[in-house]
């Protein structure tokens, strides 16, 4: 290493690994179903002027907008660069530096783990049980943890958590720590939304996005939403102006009512494609399904999983490999793409299959 940066760099990160995005681990192909992005990309216009000035460190109107959609109060909200920035502003504000401990429940989404580890914070680890249930006992077993991340619908696994289970863990640690439910997905599954519940726990932080059902991953634009002293906890951490005035803009255009019930009509059909894919990956020989269906992926299983990402990449079409995750080998992750998409896919696999001799 150069010796400048052996001297200087952040003892935290000689061992980390950034965070292997979709993006980063493959670029290329025609197909793009490994980062659980929407197939549909919507037309939207901003307004070019203005740009001589900063824009407004949360911007009114998309909070408002925000806080009608989610039902909660505007001042239950701080818009961030993505969900991920949300993570990492809970982190740098709630814990600190080489003293204190986020828990994750994983097979689960990696940048709880990640941005801990950027920020020297440590982390406990109680992994899901078999059926990718909260292990609550084990959690309320762990004192001294200031951060509890939990994932529901759960990222790889599409499944949902328990709500006695969360609710257990919420009053667990009420006077103790904050429990960070990610519900990244939840426009996918009717039945939870947390954000209502905020009263009831004021230890309850949730997170939300509009990179996944919105459509938007390309805006970076998400949402913690928490009682009022946490959000103002967070002003404390955030940058001046993290949300860009077009950002901003484009945001607010996806929330206005018609965009809200397209959104809602392209879940509709997502799902349905789902269900269509589903049933196809569980006849054909040698996969198993892993996981739920509460998202817009589905986790199966392969043995010959590295032939088969092989020949699916060699064809230009992308699926994400999940098997170092824990409990997760030969696991991949397929994101439901358009129904051309998800044809291609699914007629790619069957060709894989029958020609590979593999089963
Ligand atoms: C995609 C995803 C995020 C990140 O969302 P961004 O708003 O794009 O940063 C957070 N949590 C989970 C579980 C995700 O799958």
């Amino acid at each position: 290493m150069n010796l400048l940066i052996s001297k200087l760099l952040n003892p935290s990160l000689k061992t980390l690994t950034p965070y292997e995005s979709a993006r980063r681990l493959l670029s290329g192909g025609t197909d793009w179903l490994n980062a659980n992005e929407s197939p549909f990309c919507n037309e939207i216009q901003v307004e070019l002027s203005q740009y001589n000035r900063y824009p407004d460190c949360q911007p009114k109107e998309l909070v408002q907008a925000y806080a009608s959609y989610a039902q909660v109060g505007s001042d239950n909200i701080l818009v961030t660069r993505g969900a991920d920035e949300g993570i990492e502003l809970l982190i740098r504000t709630f814990c600190e530096y080489k003293k204190d401990s986020i828990l994750i429940c994983p097979p689960t989404y990696g940048m709880y783990k990640i941005s801990a580890q950027t920020c020297g914070i440590n982390t406990v680890e109680v992994p899901l049980r078999e059926d990718f249930s909260l292990d609550v006992e084990g959690i309320k077993a762990v004192d001294d943890v200031n951060l509890v991340f939990l994932c529901s619908p759960n990222n790889p696994t599409g499944t949902l958590l328990n709500e006695a289970d969360i609710t257990e863990v919420l009053s667990h640690f009420a006077d103790s720590a904050f429990v960070v439910l990610d519900e990244a997905y939840v426009e996918f599954s009717t039945q939870q939304n947390w954000a209502t519940m905020l009263e009831t726990y004021p230890n309850l932080v949730v997170l939300r996005t509009l990179s996944k059902a919105f459509a938007l991953a390309g805006l970076r634009c998400g949402f913690t939403l928490a009682n009022q002293e946490v959000i103002q906890s967070l002003l404390k951490t955030i940058a001046p102006y993290p949300i860009s005035a077009p950002v901003a803009q484009l945001a607010q255009l996806a929330l206005t009512e018609n965009a809200i019930t397209q959104m809602r009509e392209q879940v509709n059909y997502l799902m349905l494609e789902q269900t269509r894919v589903r049933h196809a990956l569980a006849n054909a020989p040698g996969i198993t399904l892993k996981g739920g269906n509460a998202a817009n992926f589905i986790l199966f299983h392969y043995t010959y999983r590295t032939q088969l990402m092989q020949y699916l990449i060699e064809n230009g079409m992308l699926i994400r490999d999940q098997s170092k995750q824990l409990g997760l080998a030969d696991c991949l992750r397929v994101s439901i793409g358009s129904r051309s998409q998800n044809d291609r896919f699914l007629s790619l696999l069957n060709h894989y299959l029958t020609k590979s001799g593999d089963v």
